[in-house]
């Protein structure tokens, strides 16, 4: 691979494949990778790079466990798929754990992407309530900024317009709100005396939207790649309560929260609430085979499909989701998570890297330092009084120099013009701490060569 040079493959690449979300200048130089060990991938013209951002949140265990590799072999020699319109063993075992991470009793159904995952939650939270007699429930609330996925529901729930405009009319019945944007408060208040405005204005809306008409609300813990918010403690909670109140259901996205990403199994374990229904992708097989699945806590699963004739209307099928070798690499990827305390891990290293960060607090354009587990934001402004965001190209800048000092960062943020100014981290949990020293000097430096 290696013998057949950049320029040819570049060649190709622009001829034959395209890619969204890139600007065209970064489309045309992308980052190539033929190899990953570790916490490191390795580019085509062999240059080595350490992955600060788990490939796009994914990469938990980093890249070369040939235990994951080789439980994906051992199960596509022996059994290489069949639907789960029957069963098999993989995914009944995956189901289990995936029940026992989440700390309750769940029914789960496999698909193959978060976004997808997000689709079936919104189907089974529409089809519960009619199930039991309110057909006229069928709205989701979910906030601006978040990113739900890339089909027409999910995308609909997703509060990034600049992804959504171009491909409307989506699918209806999605009522957006502000999130908790503690740095720049969409409702203008302190975090020490806010009391959770944007929480209760939920409330609000539930009310405006003739209360009975909303079916759920879908919120991942830490908004991620709308810039990595994280919410203050009592947020998720007052969520919980007002579904409550108001008869919805609480969908959580942890799509790129869960498996430890946040320092406990799933993120909303940190702010002690229980949803009702749990996405969950990425992280479940560390990326190395799509999987993605819908847990509905089985009291709210029974309570509308517990009869032969209400389970018949349950029409949702899928080809390959929960195929058997992905159930397998998801198997062997939560057994690698508890051999090696990596949840734990996670916790750990993430107070090294907002330690770390905290180095970062004075430098110019530094306007603010977010950290949930091991998952960071850094806010980028062009001066900390105004808060105005860093200008785009500069913004850029930042990410292409740590690149060319070989570490990969993310780039996220409200996705309007100019809104994107939020540089992200989120390395695999294989990282040492030495390595996250690296990562925030190199960003460091980065970030000084702006000036
Ligand atoms: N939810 C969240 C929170 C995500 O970050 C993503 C993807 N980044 C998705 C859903 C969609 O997942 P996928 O790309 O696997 O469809």
């Amino acid at each position: 691979v290696l013998g057949a040079g950049r320029s040819a493959w570049l060649e190709k690449d622009r001829r034959y494949v395209w890619h969204g979300m890139v600007p065209y200048e970064a489309a045309q130089h992308p980052l190539h990778v033929v190899r990953g060990d570790g916490p490191y991938v390795f580019d085509v013209d062999g240059r080595k790079y350490l992955d600060a951002m788990s490939g796009l949140w994914c990469v938990n265990l980093g890249y070369s466990r040939r235990e994951l590799a080789e439980a994906a072999y051992r199960q596509l020699t022996e059994m290489p798929y069949y639907p789960l319109t029957q069963t098999h063993s993989p995914a009944i075992e995956l189901a289990e754990r995936i029940s026992t991470w989440l700390g309750g009793e769940y029914r789960v159904f496999f698909s193959n992407s978060g976004s997808e995952a997000n689709e079936v939650a919104f189907k089974i939270a529409r089809q519960y309530h009619a199930q039991r007699g309110e057909p006229h429930r069928w709205k989701i609330v979910s906030r601006y900024r978040a990113y739900h996925g890339n089909t027409m529901g999910a995308l609909a729930a997703s509060g990034q317009f600049d992804r959504k405009y171009r491909y409307e009319p989506l699918a209806p019945g999605f009522v957006h709100v502000p999130p908790p944007d503690c740095y720049r408060c969409p409702f203008g208040k302190q975090p020490a005396t806010c009391a959770l405005e944007c929480a209760r204005h939920v409330d609000d809306v539930m009310r405006w939207e003739v209360d009975a008409t909303i079916a759920a609300v879908i919120a991942e813990p830490v908004i991620t790649g709308g810039g990595v918010l994280v919410p203050p403690d009592g947020y998720l909670p007052k969520l919980r309560e007002i579904c409550d109140r108001h008869g919805a259901l609480l969908i959580v996205d942890e799509v790129i929260c869960g498996f430890g990403r946040t320092g406990a199994p799933f993120g909303h374990q940190r702010f002690g609430v229980c949803p009702d229904i749990v996405t969950m992708a990425k992280g479940i097989t560390s990326g190395y085979l799509p999987l993605a699945a819908t847990a509905v806590r089985s009291e709210i699963f029974d309570a509308a499909f517990a009869t032969s004739e209400d389970y018949a209307h349950l029409r949702h099928v899928n080809t390959f989701g929960g195929h058997p070798a992905s159930c397998a690499v998801g198997l062997a990827t939560l057994d690698i998570m508890e051999r090696e305390n990596l949840v734990d891990r996670a916790r750990t290293l993430g107070e090294v890297l907002a330690g770390e960060l905290a180095r970062l607090e004075d430098l110019p354009h530094v306007g603010d330092i977010r950290t949930f587990g091991l998952l960071a934001g850094v806010e980028m402004v062009e001066d900390r009084a105004t808060r105005a965001p860093l200008a785009p190209d500069l913004v850029a800048r930042v990410v292409a120099e740590c690149k060319a000092r070989g570490v990969i960062v993310g780039k996220n943020g409200d996705t309007t013009p100019g809104g994107n100014n939020v540089v992200t981290l989120c390395p695999p949990f294989v990282v040492s701490e030495g390595d996250i020293q690296h990562i925030v000097d190199v960003l460091r430096d980065a970030i000084l060569s702006l000036s």
